[in-house]
C-alpha cells in the first residue's frame, strides 16, 4: 500500500475535523430547460488530485468553470479556503485553470508566454525572471526560452501552459482535460510527471477527464458524473473494488453482472440466486438489501478463475465454453459461455507462453470465485 502522503494518519477525507479547501455546495447549472449541473456538493481537501470523472456532456467542464469563475451557479456556493467565492470574479479567485487546448500565445516565445501573468500582475523584473526559469526547470523545459509554441511538441507545449500557471503560484489548479491532445505513450508519460510536479508544488489539482485509467493513475480521489450529478466519490482503488450502482461498476472498467434475488441475508454473507447460473453466489460481506430483493452481482473478471477440472464448493462456480481468447500480451481476456446463454468474461495473466496454453477455443472449462469478491448492487 502506497503511503499517505497526508500528515495525519487519517486521509483528511476521512478525518471529521479535517477542513475542506474547496467546498461546493449545491451546485446546479441550468441553460435554457438543460440541467447541466444537478445539485452538487463536494468536499475538496488541500494537496489533492481530484479527478471529475464522466463520459462526454456530463457536466464536467461546467463544474470546472463554475470553481474558476468562468460561469456563475443557477444556484449554489462555493468556499476555497473557508472564503465564499460565489459571486468573486475569476481574475479574484486564487485559481488557475490548465485548458485542453493549452492556449498559449502563439507570437510569444515560451519565457514570454510563462512571464505574462506575472507582467500583468507587475510583479518586479528580477522576481520574473527567477520565478520563470525556476518552474521551466519545475516542467523540465529549461533551454526552450527562446522557442515559439510551433516549435514544440504537444508534451512540451503542455508542460509551459503548466510552468504559466504555477507560475503565479496559485492555491488551487484547475485542469480541464489537460492531456487530451497527447498520443497514448506520451500521456502515459506526462501523466506520472504531472503528478510529482503537483507532489513537488504542493498544490491542489481538480483535472477533468473522460479517461478512467487517466484518473485511476493520477487522482487522490475520483468524482465519478452522470448527467450532471456525482454518482460516487472515493478514492480510485475504493470506486474501483466497491462501486455503488451499476452504472459506476461499468464505467471503470469492465465487470461481470448477474441479475438475481437475495434467497439468504445474514450479517456476515447474503446468497444470491440467479438464473444466468447453475450454482448460487455466496458473497462474504453484509448488504442492506432484504431477502427477496432484487439485485446485481458484479465479479470483475481479473476475480474470475478458470480451471478446466470441476471446483468442490457449493457455491460461486460455474461451466461454460471458451468462445473467445482476446490476447493483449501481459493477460488474456476469456470469453466463456454458459448454458443459460450468458457470457463470462475471465482475466487471465500470461504466466506461460501462448503455445503452452492449456485452455482453447470450444473447450468446456469450470470458473470459480471467491466470496469477498463479489459486489451486491441495487437495480
Ligand atoms: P466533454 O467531456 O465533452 O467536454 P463535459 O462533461 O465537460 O463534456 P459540459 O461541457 O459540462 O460536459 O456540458 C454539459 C452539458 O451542458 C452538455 O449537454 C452541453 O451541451 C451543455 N452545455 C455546456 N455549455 C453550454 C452552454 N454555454 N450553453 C448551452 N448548453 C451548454
Amino acid at each position: 500500500m502506497a503511503q499517505s502522503k497526508y500528515l495525519s494518519n487519517l486521509e483528511p477525507w476521512q478525518d471529521s475535523k479535517a477542513q475542506p479547501y474547496v467546498s461546493i455546495k449545491n451546485f446546479t447549472k441550468t441553460f435554457g430547460g438543460l440541467v447541466a449541473v444537478n445539485n452538487v456538493s463536494l468536499s475538496i481537501y488541500r494537496g489533492e488530485l481530484f479527478s471529475l470523472l464522466g463520459r462526454s456532456g456530463c457536466g464536467k467542464t461546467t463544474l470546472l468553470r463554475m470553481l474558476a469563475g468562468f460561469d456563475t451557479p443557477t444556484s449554489g456556493k462555493v468556499f476555497i479556503d473557508g472564503i465564499d467565492m460565489t459571486d468573486t470574479p475569476a481574475y479574484k479567485r486564487p485559481v488557475s485553470m490548465v485548458f485542453q487546448s493549452y492556449a498559449l500565445f502563439p507570437h510569444m516565445t515560451v519565457e514570454q508566454n510563462v512571464a505574462f501573468g506575472l507582467i500583468q500582475d507587475r510583479v518586479p523584473k528580477n522576481e520574473i525572471r527567477d520565478r520563470v526559469d525556476a518552474y521551466l526547470e519545475l516542467v523540465q523545459m529549461s533551454g526552450y526560452e527562446r522557442r515559439k509554441p510551433d516549435q514544440l511538441s504537444g508534451g512540451e507545449r503542455q508542460r509551459v501552459a503548466l510552468a504559466r500557471s504555477l507560475v503565479k503560484q496559485p492555491k488551487l489548479v484547475l485542469l480541464d482535460e489537460p492531456l487530451a491532445a497527447l498520443d497514448k505513450k506520451l500521456r502515459e508519460r506526462t501523466q506520472l510527471e504531472l503528478v510529482n510536479i503537483q507532489e513537488k508544488v504542493g498544490v491542489t489539482f481538480i483535472m477533468v477527464s473522460h479517461d478512467q485509467e487517466e484518473a485511476m493513475t493520477m487522482s487522490s480521489r475520483i468524482g465519478l458524473m452522470n448527467e450532471g450529478r456525482i454518482l460516487q466519490v472515493g478514492p480510485p482503488t475504493e470506486i474501483y473494488e466497491y462501486p455503488n450502482s451499476k452504472y459506476v461498476a461499468n464505467f471503470l472498467g469492465s465487470v461481470n453482472l448477474f441479475d438475481g434475488i437475495i434467497v439468504e441475508e445474514e450479517s456476515d454473507h447474503v446468497v444470491v440466486k440467479s438464473t444466468a447460473m447453475e450454482k448460487n453466489l455466496y458473497v462474504s460481506h453484509s448488504s442492506s438489501v432484504p431477502v427477496g430483493a432484487q439485485i446485481s452481482v458484479a465479479i470483475r473478471p481479473e476475480k474470475v478463475m478458470l480451471t478446466d477440472s470441476r471446483p468442490t464448493g457449493e457455491h460461486n462456480w460455474t461451466s461454460g465454453v471458451v468462445k473467445d481468447i482476446v490476447y493483449l500480451g501481459d493477460v488474456s481476456i476469456y470469453h466463456v459461455k454458459l448454458r443459460s446463454g450468458t457470457t463470462i468474461f475471465a482475466t487471465v495473466a500470461n504466466l506461460v507462453r501462448a503455445a503452452e496454453r492449456p485452455i482453447q477455443w470450444e473447450d468446456e472449462v469450470f470458473l470459480y470465485w471467491r466470496p469477498e469478491n463479489g459486489i451486491i448492487l441495487a437495480i
